[in-house]
């Protein structure tokens, strides 16, 4: 199942170099990124170079490997930016803080992070 928006995301610009970003890791199908407001030590954004999913859902129903291949990359910037642990969030819908529809991950990593899902992970929280 595909669901891309009409317009390209700011991601997708991201991903065709029209806006600049920190990139941080890069795969055939994947792409990582320093988030523009951080909200831990380390913030990387990993989303996919197709725009064909708008959610984690769908990704997942519409293509797991490419999902597994977002994770695995997740956990490369962990290892590489911090101590390896890290917490990976997947906004999914509005009303959960999903402001950007091309499906991503936030990793989130950076001793600031003991404690455990602290208010104001999610927006308007
Ligand atoms: P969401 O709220 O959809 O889960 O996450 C979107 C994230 O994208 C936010 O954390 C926001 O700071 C980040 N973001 C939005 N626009 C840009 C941009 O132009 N560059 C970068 N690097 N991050 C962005």
């Amino acid at each position: 199942m595909t669901d891309s928006p009409a317009e390209p995301t700011v991601f997708e610009r991201i991903v065709a170099r029209e806006i600049p970003a920190r990139i941080v890791a890069e795969t055939d199908r994947v792409i990582a990124f320093h988030d523009i407001a951080p909200q831990a030590p380390v913030h990387v954004i990993v989303t996919t170079k197709t725009a064909a999913y708008r959610d984690v859902v769908g990704l997942a129903q519409g293509d797991p490997a490419l999902l597994a291949e977002l994770v695995a990359v997740a956990q490369g910037i962990a290892a590489e930016l911090a101590d390896g642990e890290f917490r990976l969030v997947f906004n999914t819908g509005a009303s959960a803080g999903q402001t950007v529809f091309h499906v991503h991950a936030h990793v989130l990593a950076g001793n600031s992070l003991a404690g455990g899902l602290e208010e104001g992970t999610l927006a308007g929280a």
